[in-house]
């Protein structure tokens, strides 16, 4: 039953209340799903396609999601959470046939991909991921459904509950909500960093067996739909308590490798209306939840450590006006100048400007020549960044490295980077070997 709200309300009130109520939300990325087409199914839906964008996944992948909670009353209080049971806000409800309606409307006007639907939690755990459920069956088993769906877990929900969920939607994830248990067990007294563990724990063993079953062969049937194909995530907020950069990253490392999580989350914390004393006023700087996003993708896909970041970082906190990886170059300028023609990937990944897909375009075009660096410019944006850090044929940074001031360039503006321009040298190149263009990624 949905909560007294005193009126019935409209279903676009209802909506508007319950989208607005949706959007302390962050982890609603569908990226990582496996593809799927109405036209195979002879149902509804794709998760190929585009519509309205309402996120970008970290591959830069626009996708357009229905973000809801079921209901924005909740039986818990915690503190940060505009929808706790203390905080005097509007209330109301969907019932699970209304979210279905909204689903399929939206998805045949083109409006959405996929749904991604939250709750508060009435009555009960169960009660609620029963709903939560229910909304996905309906979808997947009513109405062939073949769009996105990631519903977001209740912990404490019973495993069958958690199985059934995982059969219906493509990703599940279970917020951790702060990077320590003290601050959980402070700010959000109801929940516990135990539970929240266990159920992650149990949704990896169900994501992980789901892999190793084999597919079957083509028989004609419809395929068993796999065990949440696009994984676990979770959501962190951060600038809630006094946690600092390097022991949220802690916590993140932690979470990916014993619960295998596809992303970790980083959600600013916003100041709430009748907001208990002990939470800052301020939400934290925009460039913190950036800065840290880049730390992660630092630890999961340009081989550095924690200890690597720890450097990098003041009191425990990363420098808000550099990149983490920056950040590191200036700290051990002794590694650097890196050759791009001769030093090893895991070097080059060090290296500022050169994401990873630069540095796989490098390794591969130095095995016919040597490059210059106007090579390294077809290939990334960022090739200027990385100049007081590399050799290249034709190209040597001189004293660059020594100057005390060369972080203060970097902060000054792209104009100040012209400092660091050589005059272009005449275009040689020894091969016919044409250079792959494939370089985005700016850490
Ligand atoms: S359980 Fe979720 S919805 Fe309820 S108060 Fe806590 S964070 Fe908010």
């Amino acid at each position: 039953m949905p909560p007294s709200t005193g009126r019935t309300r409209s279903l676009k009130e209802k909506l508007a209340i319950l989208a607005d109520a949706a959007k302390y939300d962050a982890s609603c990325a569908s990226s990582g799903t496996t593809k799927r087409n109405a036209k195979a199914s002879g149902g509804i839906g794709s998760t190929e396609g585009s519509g309205i964008c309402h996120a970008y996944a970290p591959d830069g992948r626009c996708i357009s999601l229905l973000k809801l909670l079921l209901t924005n009353a909740c039986i818990y209080d915690c503190a940060y959470c505009i929808n706790r049971v203390s905080s005097r806000i509007e209330r109301e409800a969907f019932t699970v046939e209304e979210v279905v309606d909204l689903t399929l409307s939206f998805y045949r006007r083109n409006y959405i991909e996929g749904l991604f639907l939250s709750s508060g939690i009435i009555r009960s755990a169960d009660h609620t991921m029963e709903q939560l459920v229910r909304v996905a069956r309906t979808l997947r088993l009513e109405h062939r459904f073949q769009g996105y769906i990631h519903l977001k877990t209740i912990p404490d929900a019973s495993p069958e509950l958690l199985a059934e969920a995982g059969r219906w939607a493509d990703r599940l994830s279970i917020n951790i909500e702060l990077p320590t248990e003290r601050s959980l067990t402070s700010f959000a007294p109801e929940k516990s960093s135990r539970i929240i563990k266990s159920s992650m724990a149990h949704l990896k063993t169900g994501i992980e067996a789901a892999k190793r079953t084999p597919r079957e062969e083509k028989t004609g049937r419809a395929k068993p739909r796999r065990f949440a194909p696009a994984g676990q995530s979770t959501q962190m907020i951060v600038g809630a308590d006094g946690a600092s950069d390097l022991t949220i990253l802690t916590t993140s490392r932690t979470l990916y490798t014993s619960y295998d999580l596809r992303r970790v989350y980083y959600s600013a914390f916003s100041p709430i209306p009748d907001a208990s004393s002990a939470l800052p006023p301020a939400p934290p700087p925009l460039a913190r939840e950036h800065r840290l996003y880049q730390a992660d993708w630092l630890t999961r896909f340009y081989g550095f450590e924690l200890s690597d970041l720890e450097g990098a970082t003041a009191g425990g906190m990363l420098d808000l006006e550099i990149d983490p990886k920056l950040a590191w170059a200036l700290a051990h300028r002794e590694a650097f100048p890196v050759d791009l023609n001769r030093a090893p990937r895991e070097m080059l990944l060090r290296v500022p400007g050169l994401g990873v897909k630069a540095v796989d375009a490098i390794v591969r075009t130095r095995r016919y020549r040597r490059m210059r660096f106007e090579d390294l410019a077809r290939l990334t944006p960022t090739a200027r960044k990385a100049k007081p850090f590399i050799v290249l044929e034709g190209w040597q940074p001189a004293r660059l490295l020594d100057d005390a001031a060369l972080r203060q360039r970097f902060i000054k503006g792209p104009s100040q980077l012209d400092l660091f321009a050589a005059p272009p040298p005449p275009i040689a190149h020894t091969s016919t070997a044409t250079l792959p263009l494939a370089a985005t990624t700016v850490l």
